[in-house]
């Protein structure tokens, strides 16, 4: 490894700030807490600061001593809502919430990267810090979006990493293309004709035909999609009468669509309204599907992913980088990856060897609750952003206009 001599010489600080933070987690758009510590640590290095972008989103701008592009690192701030198993003394204070996707981790890697960029501006360009709300489900990247951050800040190309739980300590994955999976929520309301459970034929039986919808949707990952693309479709939840003795007037039906591109997920969505209609009418009810988009796929751009890459080798070794395998999860980093070029990438959090005594009995994996994010990563993240920096914006770097 080639991490940066100061970095790894101030790993104790970052940890502290890291495991700080860790102990207060904070839910998507409740940030608070986490923003102000993110921007007194900015103000204490004199770093330009922009606040309440996206509610509770935080900007900072360190310019190099030559103009030049614009380069945008991101940071996801908020945690989950879930009961910590760990007790060791960093644990969560907050009961009900916890870090357990680690975006104290990337938060303490960007605040660690510019604590030491500031010190270093020896480049043609300005470095952009966002420290973003409620990635978990809340979509605070379109909310800072929203709130003009791609209008208010000269950005040219943007980065952001997410720790990898089981994948080798340190190890940068990525890939380009299509990474992460769009996320998509649906729900069918079906209307029958309530009755007796013992008197069926005097109703329509919406659960039946709820059922029946479930195993018609499978058929389109099945039978629609081509197999060696991938659709997940999952019908989560189900909800119809109260009791055992009555057949419900209506049967609701809940669940996610998860695929990579455009035209599976045009193609599932019209399967799924005209099934619902015409499966419902043939069993004498009326069905209705209402699909929301959440999240779009997570496409890295070419061009920035071999940047990404070229500068993971300098800093880990080539032979502890690799290509990352698509999942079907899903992260709103993919609306910044609309809006600019720019690249997602992976740095393995290990196996949970690194978690302290006290740890949960569960294992050290994303959203769990036994999770601990490991700050061996901290040096790691913050020497690859600074490279990123140095080889974006130096002589090589972006080519301005
Ligand atoms: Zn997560
Ligand atoms: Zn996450």
């Amino acid at each position: 490894m080639n991490l940066i001599p100061e970095l790894t010489a101030k790993a104790a600080t970052y940890t502290a700030l890291r495991r700080d933070i860790h102990a207060h987690p904070e839910l998507g758009y409740e940030e608070e807490r986490t923003a102000a510590v993110v921007v007194q640590w900015l103000k204490e290095r004199d770093i330009e600061v922009h606040e309440g972008i996206g509610k509770t989103g935080v900007v900072g701008v360190i310019k190099g001593n030559q103009d030049g592009p614009g380069l945008a690192i991101r940071a996801d701030m908020d945690a989950l809502p879930l009961q910590e198993e760990n007790n060791f003394s960093h644990a969560s204070t907050h009961a009900g919430k916890m870090h357990a996707c680690g975006h104290d981790g990337h938060t303490a890697s960007l605040m660690a990267a510019a604590d030491y960029i500031n010190q270093n501006r020896d480049f043609a360009g300005t470095l952009y810090l966002i420290f973003q709300p409620a990635e978990e489900g809340g979509g605070g990247a379109k909310a800072m979006m929203d709130d003009g951050l791609f209008e208010r800040f000269s950005i040219d190309e943007i980065y952001g990493y997410h720790n990898w739980a089981g994948y080798p300590e340190g190890h940068v994955a990525l890939a380009p293309g299509p990474v992460m999976a769009s996320a998509n929520e649906f729900k069918v309301t079906i209307t029958g004709k309530g009755t007796h459970a013992a008197m069926p034929h005097l109703g329509v039986d919406s659960l039946l035909v709820a059922s029946h919808l479930v195993q018609a949707f499978q058929s389109i990952v099945s039978r629609n999609t081509a197999p060696l693309e991938a659709v997940v479709l999952s019908t989560t939840k189900i909800v119809a009468s109260d009791a055992t003795n009555i057949i419900a007037d209506t049967c609701a039906m809940e669940g996610t669509v998860r695929c990579f591109t455009e035209e599976n997920l045009v193609m599932v969505e019209e399967r799924m309204a005209k099934l619902t209609a015409e499966l419902c009418s043939a069993f004498g009810s009326r069905g209705e599907l209402h699909f929301e988009r959440a999240y779009p796929a997570t496409v890295n751009h070419v061009a920035q992913t071999e940047h990404a890459a070229r500068v993971a080798e300098q800093v880990v070794g080539a032979e502890r980088v690799a290509a990352f395998t698509p999942t079907m999860g899903s992260e709103d980093f993919s609306f910044f990856l609309q809006a600019k070029p720019g690249c997602y990438l992976m740095i393995g959090n290990g196996d949970g060897e690194h978690r302290d005594a006290g740890h949960g009995l569960g294992p050290c994996a994303l959203h769990n609750p036994s999770y601990d994010f490991n700050d061996g990563l901290i040096p790691v993240a913050a020497s690859i952003w600074v490279a990123l920096v140095n080889d974006r914006l130096g002589p090589n770097g972006i080519p301005t206009a």
